[in-house]
């Protein structure tokens, strides 16, 4: 079933830069896609186009029904309810504990302590950190700090996992730990990744599907992909 439909899209920044110029890209509910490119070629406003932190200069971006660049600023909140989002950077609250920075997504959205709890659990469960619901940022090692991000990216059982360069502060040891997380989160949840990512390996190990930004249009889409033969990505 179709879930993301980006129909004739175009991105132009304010100085003239047609980041995205024509994408024509389909995905369905329950996939997990790469989506890489060199440097420059329009990754990054995809993804923020998917969550709405930029708007589609022309073309649609639809995402489960929601014509995102339709969307008035005070009702973005629909579609960020439905999507979880994961970054290079963790953004975790450093005052905050594990727990507490996990539920405080579901407080925001007015949610009862003992609703928010069982849900952070099984959140953090997912991710392998039950045990550490205590801890502090600080505390804890990169990757367990990428995990939080992920618990607290899935906990209200989003549609859409969208990742930035989920791996890219990381050693490939514990990438490679990250990305079974991601795994199991899109089989066993049945939520929808999108992963923008200059991780060759993890690519190659994963074999899913691979689409291949070139100068803002989709150059190529291959199902069960590998990273592309040029080093220059
Ligand atoms: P990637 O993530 O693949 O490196 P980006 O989407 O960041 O690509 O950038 C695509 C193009 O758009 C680049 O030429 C970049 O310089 C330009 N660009 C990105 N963001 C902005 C912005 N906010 N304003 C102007 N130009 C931008």
């Amino acid at each position: 079933m179709r879930f993301i439909e980006i129909k004739d899209c175009y991105k132009v920044y304010k100085n003239g830069v047609a980041a995205i110029a024509g994408l024509n890209l389909n995905i369905n509910k329950g996939e997990f896609v790469f989506v890489i490119g060199a440097s420059g070629s329009g990754k990054s406003t995809l993804i923020k186009m998917l969550y709405r932190e930029e708007k589609p200069t022309k073309g649609i971006v639809e995402i489960g029904g929601i014509n995102v660049g339709k969307l008035r600023n005070r009702t973005v909140y629909k579609l960020r309810r439905k999507l979880g989002i994961v970054f290079q950077d963790f953004k975790l609250l450093p005052k905050l504990t594990v727990y507490e920075n996990v539920a405080f997504a579901l407080e925001c959205l007015g949610m009862k302590g003992s609703e928010i709890r069982p849900k952070v659990i099984k959140a953090l469960d997912h991710v392998g950190l039950k045990d550490k619901l205590r801890s502090f940022p600080n505390e804890l090692s990169g990757g367990e700090q990428q995990r939080v991000c992920i618990a607290r990216a899935i906990v209200n059982n989003p549609k859409l996992l969208i990742c930035d360069e989920p791996t890219g502060n990381l050693d490939p040891k514990t990438s490679k730990g990250i990305m079974e997380v991601l795994d199991t989160i899109n089989k066993e949840l049945g939520t929808t990744i999108i992963m923008a990512t200059h991780d060759k390996e993890i690519v190659n190990r994963m074999k899913k599907r691979v689409i291949v930004l070139d100068s803002g249009v989709l150059s190529e889409d291959h199902e069960k992909g590998r990273y592309k033969a040029s080093e220059s990505i």
